[in-house]
């Protein structure tokens, strides 16, 4: 039974795609769609939404031109984009251009509407175009009869609370498998305090101090949430207290491109103003003609004659943040410019001189953003009361509770105003209405009190305006119910001997009320195979890594090896999916294919591409992987027997709490690989390992106690034998270490002896591994992190890595 479960975001496909167990995949709505239609959508015909924007802005003063409207007598600001998103919403009703022309004819203003929406439509059949609305529509007609729907038996939507038209058309369409899973929202805060802030600034900088607080408490980082209604009017804020109090925050926020002094310093160039970005002028622009397009294609090539982007590393030579932060801007500049060359003349057909291409291009460049934030994927996650649904955290922090913003103060639309938007829903479509939104609002809020147990919320008593500001009425009620006081905090209180007292009170010792900390929290939790062997290699690493939660330098946006383990191992799962029942030695040339397609698509949607510094060596890294994996594969069908994959990422203890018999209170948890089975319904437990891979040795002396763990954890969930566990070397193509009961099993040569062991010797292995896990977990509960390492790369040269060889004290002890 495959069963996939699509979310409507892609944080909670995130989070549930670690809970997922055998035989379940988990994707977010609009991967589910793109994946519907891609068999029927080249995505060259997909234009985005600044494609779309120019689109619609071009037919806009074109009808105007030719008088052909009887409302839009002007052009104003802000009319494409509103008239874009209108255009959208009609189109997810369902509702075509010979509709709009029956339904939305009752005054000028509608007529217009209707009007450009033909043209649009119009305008996009005549060059086979299609917009992301488009493949929504597509997907529905579609979905019946994709072959990406065919290989699951049942598709659950999960979390959508609110189905909108389209959506409830594919669910028509798939109805024999569709179903929607929505579990009841329970309201699970009964810890709760709130704060009255002096204003913004403070009430940030208390948050952070209280998060401090909690992290030193044992609370990891990455289960701590900060939800504001309105995140962007607190970046800049969250931005330098983080910096202030050295926290990492996972925080997806953009800024508008014409914000970034680089972007600013482009513009600039039109009135022949040098600067420390461009100390020449873009040359001849005042006498030179051309087309839209054109001037993209111009402004790139001066760009990179101007030594772009490695020229931001000579201007902040001394401060990398900037340097990330312009070239960020610089990528998202380029692909609009790329964007721009691409639609040629779709962007217009006359020649215009550099001052009228920037007066076109500059209104686009406050609509699109860039990513000005460096977000770290470890850190404390800052969201958005929509996206916090189905989420769950140790602790919330919802700031920025202000009525006005929650509730939101609506104001009514102009486009398709609040009486239209009734009448249509009257007669069946579902518009957003005003109420609609406040429907919303309160199931955000049920979002938010089931998303954790502890909540923490607050407000800033004064604006940026100096206008004072009131609690949120809905968090008034809930302090009601909870009897929950409400703290006033002011810049005194900040720094104050008493407002954090209580911070390491002795320092390089665990107090008596920690270890109580941290055996609750080490009941609780559950532990993987691979905190077990950090803890085996060194105590004192595990402490760094696990309870201070410290992270390893940024890597995000790199190619590393955990992302290149990532890569294949989706590879290698799909393709033994692929050929569950199946694998012939004929078939090696077809299978080649197969994997050259698979390890092309995985690695082009991993997002790792821009990392490469240069297109040939991304190309030499997919050759390379398809190549072992090739490999690996030949080698795997010569040497099977009758062994056959039957599961594949079977993950234990992540969703439930897992235990084995030895230690009922030692939750474990962890994801095996594949599972083969023979003849004889013995399994053979398997694990891809793109670096080295451990032996026996390293099991006995504690230092990897995985596959004896999931040895462990196959037979109880599974309830049949295990006769080995091998580790699958990708870059030898075969596998490695192993340890077996079974010396006739089909890939042991005659000449191997590692890893064969008698069923005594196989008992002995399972047993110490009992004994260690129980000694290991007693000594973390208690506090024991001494700084005696097995493995460490001070004293070993090779096999061994420590992301803190930099702050550890080792030498002193
Ligand atoms: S450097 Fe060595 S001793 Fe220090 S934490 Fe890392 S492994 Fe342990």
């Amino acid at each position: 039974m495959r069963q996939l479960n699509v979310y409507p975001t892609s944080y909670l496909a995130e989070q549930e795609s670690q809970a997922q167990t055998a035989g379940e995949a988990a994707i977010f709505y609009e991967e589910f769609i793109r994946n519907i239609i891609k068999d029927v959508i080249d995505s060259k015909n997909i234009i985005g939404n600044f494609k779309r924007d120019i689109v619609i802005s071009r037919i806009f003063h074109s009808l105007q031109e030719k008088n052909q409207f009887k409302f839009f007598s002007e052009y104003r600001p802000g009319y494409v984009r509103r008239i874009s998103e209108v255009i959208m919403e009609l189109k997810l009703q369902g509702i075509t251009p010979d509709i709009a022309d029956k339904i939305l004819k009752d005054s000028p203003r509608l007529k217009d509407l209707a009007l450009i929406y033909r043209t649009y439509q119009d305008f996009l059949a005549e060059n086979l175009l299609y917009d992301l609305e488009d493949c929504q529509i597509i997907s529905a007609d579609y979905a019946g009869k994709a072959k990406y729907i065919e290989q699951f038996d049942k598709i659950c939507f999960r979390g959508f609370y609110r189905l909108y038209p389209i959506q409830k058309k594919v669910l028509e369409v798939i109805v024999d498998k569709g179903v929607i899973v929505n579990l009841p929202l329970e309201h699970k805060m009964k810890h709760v305090n709130a704060i009255k802030a002096q204003n913004k600034r403070i009430e940030i900088e208390y948050i952070s101090k209280m998060i401090l607080r909690d992290l030193e408490e044992g609370i990891p980082p990455q289960k701590i949430c900060i939800v504001l209604p309105k995140p962007k009017a607190y970046k800049y804020l969250l931005k330098d207290a983080a910096k202030e109090a050295n926290l990492s925050l996972n925080f997806d926020i953009k800024a508008p491109l014409i914000q970034n002094p680089f972007v600013k310093a482009f513009l600039r160039l039109v009135k022949e103003e040098t600067t420390d970005y461009f100390v020449q002028i873009l040359l001849k622009t005042n006498i030179s003609r051309h087309k839209i397009n054109k001037w993209a294609e111009i402004s790139k090539s001066f760009l990179a004659d101007n030594g772009y982007p490695n020229r931001f590393y000579n201007i902040h030579s001394d401060d990398p943040d900037f340097v990330k932060r312009d070239i960020t801007a610089f990528q998202a500049l380029i692909k609009l410019l790329d964007e721009l060359e691409d639609i040629g003349e779709m962007a217009g057909e006359e020649y215009t001189d550099f001052e009228g291409f920037i007066n076109f291009f500059a209104p686009y460049l406050r609509n699109y953003s860039y990513n000005c934030f460096d977000s770290d994927k470890e850190g404390i996650r800052i969201l958005s009361l929509e996206q916090i649904i189905g989420l769950k955290f140790e602790k919330i922090y919802a700031a920025g509770m202000i009525e006005g913003d929650f509730p939101a103060e609506l104001r009514p639309d102009w486009l398709i105003k609040e009486d239209e938007r009734k009448r249509l829903n009257e007669i069946g479509y579902s518009f957003d209405t005003i109420d609609s939104h406040l429907e919303d609002e309160q199931r955000c809020l049920k979002f938010l009190l089931a998303s954790s147990s502890t909540g923490c919320f607050s407000y800033p008593a004064v604006l940026e305006d100096n206008s004072s500001s009131l609690m949120s009425s809905y968090i008034e009620d809930i302090l009601y119910d909870l009897k929950a006081e409400v703290k006033d905090v002011r810049l005194e209180d900040m720094y104050t001997s008493t407002g954090f007292k209580n911070f390491s009170e002795t320092l390089g010792t665990i107090s008596e009320n920690t270890r109580k900390i941290l055996g609750k929290r080490f009941h609780e939790e559950p532990f993987s195979a691979a905190s077990l062997n950090m803890y085996g290699e060194c105590p004192y690493k595990f402490f760094l890594a696990r309870v201070i939660g410290l992270a390893a330098p940024d890597e995000e946006g790199e190619y590393t090896a955990v992302s290149r383990g990532s890569a294949i191992h989706k590879i290698l799962e799909i393709f033994f999916k692929n050929h569950k029942d199946t694998l012939e030695s004929i078939k090696l040339e077809e299978y080649e294919n197969e994997i050259i397609f698979l390890t092309e698509s995985v690695m082009e949607n991993s997002g790792v591409k821009e990392s490469f510094p240069h297109p040939l060596l991304f190309e030499i890294e997919k050759n390379e992987i398809a190549k072992s994996i090739t490999n690996y594969v030949g080698w795997y069908v010569a040497s099977r027997g009758d062994f056959k994959p039957i599961l594949f990422e079977l993950g234990f203890g992540s969703k439930k709490n897992f235990s084995l018999d030895f230690a009922p209170d030692i939750l474990l948890s962890g994801k095996i690989d594949r599972i083969d089975e023979d003849a004889q319904h013995r399994l053979l437990i398997i694990d891809y390992k793109s670096g080295s891979t451990p032996d026996i040795k390293e099991m006995e002396d504690g230092t990897n106690l995985q596959m004896p763990i999931y040895i462990l954890a196959a037979e109880h969930i599974l309830k049949k034998p295990v006769v080995g566990g091998a580790f699958v070397s990708v870059k030898k193509g075969a596998i490695d270490n192993f340890i077996v009961r079974d010396r006739d099993l089909p890939f042991i040569s005659k000449r191997q002896k590692k890893g064969i062991l008698t069923q005594e010797e196989w008992e002995t292995v399972m047993e110490k591994t009992k004994d260690t896990v129980r000694a290991y977990v007693n000594n973390i509960r208690e506090g024991k992190f001494p700084i005696e390492p097995k493995k460490c790369p001070k004293i070993q040269s090779y096999g061994s890595f420590c992301d803190f060889t930099q702050i550890c004290p080792w030498e002193e002890f």
